[in-house]
């Protein structure tokens, strides 16, 4: 068994793109520009947005983080993110999800100016992707491929189980694994919460990506002898012997499904790491992009 480093690889990653920003800076240009807004004050997107600021910091990129209250008017956060469309300083745009109930993540999305949605959320970026044309990718599994190209690991001709059909995660990971494109031509089959037999099909997999949110839910008889195992999951789990009480999990029980693989991703320092490097690729090709524009 081999662990896909994620944490590593992206530090790899991220000093390319820290060496091209500073040759960027000393040509006397401005520096690309990441605006987030963090509505409300759950704690784990609290980490995620700070962690996104911070590599920002790192890399030399400037950031933007708007805080909204929980309570804000879904018309309030559509202007935050009409104005950041117009702000000509800023290359790329994310709104922490999720948000809160009374405002809809969709009409937020749509709102965000596709030449600035460095999330790859909004309809523009996910159509192109399907058509295989240039365009921002998901940051999550525009992580993974990432991950899998450093390895050399090429899903063509496997067969790809992805648990998880989300918008962020899951359905643009069947796609791009699937398309006639590099890191694809897998066959994939897309699973869910109304999948039967999810172990039969499990145990069919050459590549598994795990994007559940239950925490240790792939269990090692799920799993065959040299599969490849990428574990998107989240989960905070109670931990006495921990001081915070608590610590991070995957949806992957790592300690029983790891001696059977060829390839497995921990959590974390797996796909997390990963995500924030597929994020800040999005936001210097966004730069890149803004300053080819015609004026
Ligand atoms: P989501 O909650 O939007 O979707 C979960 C999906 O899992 C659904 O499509 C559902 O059908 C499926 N599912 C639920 N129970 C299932 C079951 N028993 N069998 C098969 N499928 C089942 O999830 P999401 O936003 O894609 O996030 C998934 C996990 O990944 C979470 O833990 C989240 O925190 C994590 N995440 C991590 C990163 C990262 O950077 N590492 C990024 C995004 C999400």
């Amino acid at each position: 068994m081999q662990i896909l480093d994620g944490a590593g690889v992206s530090e790899q990653i991220l000093q390319g793109i820290r060496v091209e920003t500073a040759g960027l800076l000393q040509q006397g240009n401005r520096a690309p520009h990441l605006a987030a807004i963090l509505v409300g004050d759950n704690p784990a997107s609290q980490v995620y947005v700070g962690s996104k600021v911070r590599t920002c910091e790192s890399l030399g990129f400037s950031s933007t983080l708007l805080r909204l209250p929980a309570d804000v008017p879904e018309e309030k956060l559509l202007e935050a993110v009409r104005g950041l469309n117009e702000d000509a300083r800023v290359d790329g745009i994310l709104v922490q999800l999720p948000l809160p109930k009374h405002i809809s993540e969709a009409v937020i999305i749509h709102a965000i100016d596709p030449r600035k949605d460095v999330d790859g959320f909004h309809p523009v970026s996910q159509g192109k992707m399907l058509l295989s044309e240039p365009t921002f990718l998901p940051a999550t599994p525009y992580g993974i491929l990432l991950l899998l190209q450093h390895y050399g690991i090429s899903p063509a001709g496997m067969h790809a189980v992805v648990i998880g059909r989300s918008h962020i995660v899951g359905t643009p990971m069947s796609v791009l694994l699937s398309r006639n494109a590099a890191s694809g031509n897998a066959t994939v089959t897309l699973t869910h919460s109304r999948t039967k037999d999810l172990k039969a099909l499990c145990l069919q997999a050459d590549l598994i990506v795990a994007a559940i949110g239950q925490p240790r839910f792939l269990k090692e008889d799920m799993v065959r002898e040299g599969a490849i195992v990428i574990d998107v999951g989240i989960n905070r789990i109670p931990d006495a012997t921990r001081k915070s009480g608590s610590r991070l999990v995957g949806d992957v029980d790592f300690d029983s499904v790891a001696p059977k693989c060829s390839w497995i991703t921990p959590v974390p320092k797996g796909v997390g790491p990963m995500t924030i490097c597929g994020l800040m690729k999005n936001t210097l090709q966004a730069w890149k992009q803004a300053q080819s524009k015609p004026e």
